[in-house]
């Protein structure tokens, strides 16, 4: 089997002296990884080719005999400048790629997701000042585009609207309650303000290239923070431990 596409480079490590291994999002299939024999010295089959967050178009193969994708080649279709001269920059890029790959993308969902992080490398490379708050930005529209969507507009239990009100996100319901219906709930329960529940209901359709007008006070920010890692944490297994994600 063989198969040609544009793809979004993730990881890209050393196997044996002239082998490398990558790990890379395709918009069809989800996040992958595939040897790149002679990857190392094969300069004209990869020209500039395999470095992280560069989109290539790659040929890529696979047989009955082996478990494993070989790339074939690849051809630099855009590649990232600021992001290698910044490190700070590529830090917030890094920890966005392996959130997704901890996550795991599939085929269903590939699309939305290599349109996310393209977007959100394109954000990093070209804003002035990308928000502080992008890396949890970039978590809580992965899941919510995974599947994981909050429903945010109305109380879940008694349906008012909750559009300029504080509520409460009740954590293994995963849905979101006006504080009298909270009450009667013995679900753990985290306080979201009217800025965080805003910023919440905008990120399901707001384009990463324009989150840097998600601007959030302090308060804000801290419980829309608190509310996505627990919420991460809870519902997909994901959290931050020894410098990494973990999945539960
Ligand atoms: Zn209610």
């Amino acid at each position: 089997m063989e198969f040609s596409e544009t793809v979004l480079v993730l990881q890209v490590g050393q196997f044996k002296e002239s082998d490398l291994w990558v790990h890379f999002l395709s918009p069809s299939r989800g996040s992958l990884s595939a040897f790149a024999f002679g990857g190392s010295r094969s300069r004209r089959r990869f020209v500039g080719c395999l470095d992280i967050f560069n989109e290539i178009k790659v040929r890529v193969s696979s047989s009955l005999r082996t478990p494993y994708f070989a790339l074939q080649e690849g051809l630099l279709v855009r590649g990232v400048s600021r992001l290698r001269r910044d490190r700070q920059r590529l830090g917030v890029a890094v920890n966005c790629a392996r959130f997704l790959q901890s996550f795991g993308v599939q085929p269903e969902g590939a699309d939305k997701a290599y349109f996310l992080l393209r977007e959100t490398i394109r954000a990093l490379e070209e804003l002035e000042q990308p928000p502080k708050l992008l890396p949890l930005f970039f978590r809580a529209r992965l899941a919510f585009d995974q599947g994981y969507a909050l429903s945010l507009s109305r109380c879940s239990h008694c349906g008012r609207e909750l559009s300029g009100t504080y509520v409460r996100l009740l954590m293994r319901e995963g849905q979101v309650t006006c504080p009298a219906c909270a009450a009667f709930s013995n679900d753990s329960r985290l306080p979201l303000g009217p800025d965080a529940l805003s910023a919440l209901q905008t990120l399901h359709v707001l384009p990463p290239g324009d989150w840097h007008g998600l601007n959030l006070p302090a308060l804000a920010a801290r419980e829309f923070s608190l509310a996505v890692d627990a919420f991460v944490s809870y519902h997909v297994g994901i959290f931050w431990k020894d410098g990494r994600f973990v999945r539960h």
